[in-house]
């Protein structure tokens, strides 16, 4: 596949001048909403006619907001070809290369707004067989843990 997600990544932030997930989103004209989505489901990405929206659980707190925005923006970026419609993001143990693909982005987008150690964004296991979608959750939430 060849795909450089770090570098992508970084391209990103410097043509939105920001790392900020929400303003990246606002940049790239995808709408952020609110809902009140099952407590199992933390947001999801859908393209109702042309344009994509991010649709986020509105009792996130506010660090599992950036999380899951930056995860779908990965999705947006990397994961729209045709006959995408639909993803709804889950607690649930989930290891396809898509959503592996989007954590990574995430943690690389956060690593520009958070102090992240270089070794964790090293440890990042590179067989996505080992990098599930719980222990990517942990990793983040450890990442932007403030101190
Ligand atoms: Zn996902």
């Amino acid at each position: 596949m060849g795909k450089n997600i770090r570098v992508r990544v970084n391209n990103l932030v410097r043509r939105c001048g920001t790392a900020n997930p929400f303003q990246i989103a606002q940049t790239l004209r995808i709408p952020v909403r609110y809902a009140p989505l099952p407590p199992n489901i933390r947001g999801f990405l859908t393209k109702p006619v042309r344009r994509k929206i991010i649709v986020l659980n509105e009792n996130l707190d506010e660090r599992e907001q950036y999380i899951v925005v930056a995860h779908e923006l990965g999705h947006a970026l990397m994961h729209c070809g045709t006959g995408y419609a639909f993803h709804a993001d889950t607690a649930n143990y989930c290891r396809s290369a898509n959503e592996y693909e989007a954590n990574l982005f995430a943690l690389y987008l956060l690593s520009h707004s958070y102090d992240i150690d270089e070794r964790l964004l090293q440890a990042v296991p590179r067989n996505r067989e080992l990098f599930t979608y719980q222990e990517a959750h942990q990793l983040l939430c450890r990442c932007v843990e403030p101190d």
